[in-house]
């Protein structure tokens, strides 16, 4: 049995790091089932909750109300797009943002932030300005 569940892990976490659109647990599902038929959404979820406690992948809150994972743990930022809810890596250095910290008047430790982008992504940006061209 306990190889049915390390199977499922190993394929989930497979899956998630052929992606880098930051899939949500009905992503995965959708995607594993086509693999594992068996099973169950709660069985996904709880697999990238084990995942994501033992620090194997992480588990993004970015404003949308639904978690999202990604593969790659190292500390990055992210871009939210507005309108089609795309999520991607922004390309800024980690920690160049906010640049004044340690200006902050506070005299605890900080280990970390929780920072994320959001507008129109270029692609969406490209569509409007085509609709607005045709009109
Ligand atoms: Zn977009
Ligand atoms: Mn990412």
């Amino acid at each position: 049995m306990a190889t049915k569940y390390s199977r499922q892990r190993e394929e989930i976490k497979a899956y998630l790091c052929s992606r880098t659109d930051h899939p949500t647990a009905d992503n995965v599902y959708t995607a594993i089932r086509k693999k594992l038929p068996n099973i169950s959404l709660g069985t996904v979820y709880r697999n990238l909750t084990l995942l994501a406690e033992q620090g194997e992948i992480v588990r993004l809150h970015l404003g949308d109300g639904i978690d999202h994972f990604d593969h790659d743990t190292s500390l990055h930022y992210h871009f939210v797009c507005k309108q089609c809810g795309s999520i991607t890596d922004f390309p800024l250095a980690y920690g160049n943002f906010p640049s004044d910290i340690s200006d902050a008047d506070f005299t605890g430790k900080i280990e970390g932030h929780v920072t994320y982008f959001y507008g129109t992504c270029a692609h969406c940006l490209q569509n409007t300005t085509q609709k607005g061209l045709t009109l």
